[in-house]
């Protein structure tokens, strides 16, 4: 803990909680310093910023509970970080509360091929579980863009996605197994090496929630067999349309690429400047895709995908001749966020989803938007699974342009919604898009959700203000109260 010259005129309901952290932890696990608090104010969506009460980093599990029984006892909220890489403000601390930082929890337990698992504390880099399970033979599938950074703790909450989870699944489809700490400070198992335990699937609604029901201090990974072979095709097309239906045909033929991502004519602008990965001149859009598993299977599905590309009008078809050029056709695709700066000082990074057939139609609306806006939107995303990500563009040192850029925005989830789809794919609700989530769901919806956050958590003190774009039902913070809810009314659960 910082001296006293250091520290902050701490909120009232923090004066004695400080000591009593240091004394769990140790001094210098607690930060109390104005100046190094800062580190901690946002997330990876920069715009939301709150300088947290404290910041605790705790060095293992028995910790992670003492720091929360703490907060507990002082009716203190807190919120959980791992890497601080999360793109919707779900990391964004209270400012009368305490950030449990999980960066130190880096122990990878266990690794055994036998049983395909991986035991790993939640500070864990994404990447360090592939490099640990590569010398037997295995990786770890999901692999968010981040993935050199985020945590396995992190990518839990958010349930991550990552360009080859079309194959492969979200990582709820790679968590067999939690220790929790409860927003009571007790330490719970969920799941474990096996499969399908009885009773009611809390592993799955942990998975994905974004901190709001509790930390996880230990994750069990399912890991899979690294191919056998793996190819990989650039393809340009005139358009997005055609290269909409080229994607929506591949699936429909019954081959289910590791990965189909696509880049519009501005994405690959950005990336050109950027990266010079050398993408197909005059290109609407390019196509990734990439096959993998048995070298038999994946050269005839690969000679099909190649004939769908072309019958969709594809003009040119490069096929990866070895792993540096498959590393090239990646490099365009993985510096696209990061590329658009290139080309504008300011962009809002938007994620939904719609169903995959719909990919033509809500990219030439998505266009029709930007033109009537007069805002410039790169599209750049995982096209197999419907999971956009337009980026759209503004400059702040214009007047009105934010707004416009925002209302670009919020038209293009609206459009999302409007095929079937949704708010969020990967990135999650967080504080972002708390206020959307009327628009995807109804307050019974809502009000049914909150039902499980209270019954894990019925003093709303895990990661409050987060998701929900009002409290209500338990006692989260005082706020709008609707009555009675439907369920209760029949009986059916009750608000503790
Ligand atoms: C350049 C870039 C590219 C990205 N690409 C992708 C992508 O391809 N796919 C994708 O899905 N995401 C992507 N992201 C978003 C982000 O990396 C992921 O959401 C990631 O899982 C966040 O991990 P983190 O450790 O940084 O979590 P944080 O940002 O620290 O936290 C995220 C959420 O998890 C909660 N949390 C953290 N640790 C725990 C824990 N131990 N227990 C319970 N809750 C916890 C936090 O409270 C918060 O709500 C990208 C981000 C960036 C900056």
């Amino acid at each position: 803990m910082t001296g006293p010259e250091g520290r902050q005129a701490q909120p009232a309901g923090l004066a004695g909680l400080a000591a009593v952290l240091a004394g769990l932890l140790g001094d210098a696990q607690v930060i109390t310093d104005r100046q190094r608090l800062r580190t901690y104010e946002c997330d990876g969506l920069a715009h939301y910023r709150v300088v947290p009460g404290l910041v605790a980093l705790p060095r293992d599990a028995a910790q992670v509970a003492a720091v929360v029984r703490a907060c507990v006892a002082a009716d203190v909220p807190f919120v959980a970080r791992g890497s601080g890489t999360g793109l919707s403000g779900g990391a964004l601390p209270h400012a009368e509360g305490v950030l449990i930082v999980t960066s130190q929890l880096r122990a990878i337990r266990d690794v055994v091929p036998e049983d395909e698992r991986a035991v790993v504390e939640p500070g864990v880099i994404n990447l360090q579980v592939s490099r640990a399970a590569n010398p037997h033979g295995y990786y770890y599938a999901p692999d968010p863009s981040s993935q050199q950074v985020c945590s396995i703790g992190g990518n839990v909450a958010e349930n991550s996605g990552g360009a080859h989870c079309l194959k492969y699944g979200f990582t709820t489809n790679h968590v067999t197994g939690l220790e929790i700490v409860t927003p009571y400070g007790d330490r719970v198992r969920l799941g474990g090496r096996a499969l399908d335990p009885p009773g009611y699937d809390l592993l799955g609604a942990f998975v994905g929630s974004e901190g709001t029901l509790g930390i996880a201090t230990e994750v069990t990974l399912r890991l899979t067999r690294l191919p056998e072979c793996v190819r990989t095709l650039l393809a340009g097309f005139p358009s997005t349309d055609a290269a909409g239906a080229a994607t929506s045909a591949i699936i429909g033929s019954g081959v289910v690429p590791a990965a189909i991502e696509m880049m519009d004519a501005l994405a690959i602008e950005a990336a050109e400047a950027a990266v010079h990965c050398g993408y197909p001149e005059g290109a609407g859009a390019v196509l990734i895709v990439e096959l993998d598993g048995p070298e038999a299977d994946v050269e005839a599905q690969f000679a099909a995908v190649v004939e769908l590309c072309r019958e969709h009008g594809a003009y040119e078809i490069r096929v990866a001749a070895d792993d540096a050029e498959r590393a090239l056709f990646w490099k365009g695709r993985k510096s696209a966020f990061a590329a658009v700066g290139r080309i504008s000082p300011d962009y809002i990074v938007q994620d939904g989803v719609i169903p995959r057939t719909a990919l033509s139609q809500v990219l030439r609306r998505i266009g029709e938007l930007s033109t009537e806006h007069g805002v410039r939107v790169a599209n750049v995303f995982h096209a197999g699974d419907g999971n956009l990500h337009p980026l759209v563009l503004f400059d702040d040192a214009i007047e009105g342009q934010a707004e416009h850029a925002e209302e670009v925005s919020g038209a293009i989830l609206d459009l999302c919604i409007e095929f079937g789809g949704s708010i969020t794919g990967e990135h999650g609700v967080g504080m972002d898009k708390a206020k959307h989530m009327p628009r995807m769901f109804t307050d019974d919806d809502l009000d049914t959700m909150q039902l499980l956050r209270c019954a894990f958590d019925p003093r709303g003190l895990a990661n409050p203000g987060k998701i929900f774009p009002t409290p209500r039902l338990c006692g989260e913070v005082p706020g709008r109260h609707k009555g009675v809810h439907p369920l209760q009314e029949r009986g059916v659960a009750e608000v503790f």
